[in-house]
């Protein structure tokens, strides 16, 4: 029996630190559902039409660098509010989250809409503050903190807001709020939701 984990927050909540880490201590396979976006909005802005780009997005295009830049994330929740694209992208996902013993989306919508019938649902989040915080910190260049946190707040608008499939927990989702643990703290708060529902493979 295929099991599931969705787990959907906002940008820099710790949700992909949190994703890989209940991947590797149940054994299961990770999806970041994230790099499909990215992925599309790197072609958009290489030229090619959105709804296209979508629609022949190979797996060797979320193994390509620069996936991670502001550039791309931006064109990301942007091709992410086009209705076209994302019904372009559910197929992949839900295929995945039902091959093999176990999975691990995370994402904005997989509660919601890509599995709506997961076995586990995690939203997580942190104040718009901290997440830019920690974004800022995982640059390299002059970004001011200031222009990561304006962008972390429009991403959020764009995501929350957009009129399909928009970022917002599960109901029956449980909410870890990440802006005061650590990561180990983060970390332990999910891997014990998963395992109270796991009964091992
Ligand atoms: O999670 P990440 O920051 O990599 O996602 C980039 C963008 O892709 C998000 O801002 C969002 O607009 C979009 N996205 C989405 N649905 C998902 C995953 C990501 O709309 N399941």
């Amino acid at each position: 029996m295929a099991f599931t984990v969705a787990i959907d927050g906002p940008a820099a909540s710790g949700k992909g630190t949190i994703s890989r880490a209940v991947a590797q201590r149940f054994g299961f396979r990770h999806l970041d559902t994230g790099l499909l976006y990215r992925a599309t909005g790197r072609r958009v802005l290489n030229g090619e039409d959105a709804v296209a780009a979508a629609t022949a997005l190979m797996p060797d295009d979320l193994q390509t660098d620069g996936l991670r830049s502001a550039d791309v994330a931006e064109a990301a929740s942007k091709v992410a509010a086009i209705p076209e694209v994302r019904a372009a992208l559910v197929a992949f996902q839900r295929r995945f989250a039902r091959l093999g013993d176990g999975a691990v989306l995370d994402g904005r919508d997989i509660g919601t809409v890509i599995c709506p019938e997961a076995e586990v649902k995690l939203f997580v989040t942190a104040s718009a503050e901290v997440r830019a915080a920690r974004r800022h910190a995982e640059f390299d260049d002059d970004t001011t903190l200031e222009e990561v946190l304006a962008d972390v707040k429009r991403r959020d608008e764009r995501d929350a807001g957009r009129a399909d499939a928009p970022m917002r927990a599960a109901e029956d989702a449980i909410r870890i709020d990440t802006t005061e643990m650590s990561i180990a703290e983060a970390v332990a708060a999910a891997e014990g939701a998963v395992a109270a529902v796991w009964s091992g493979g």
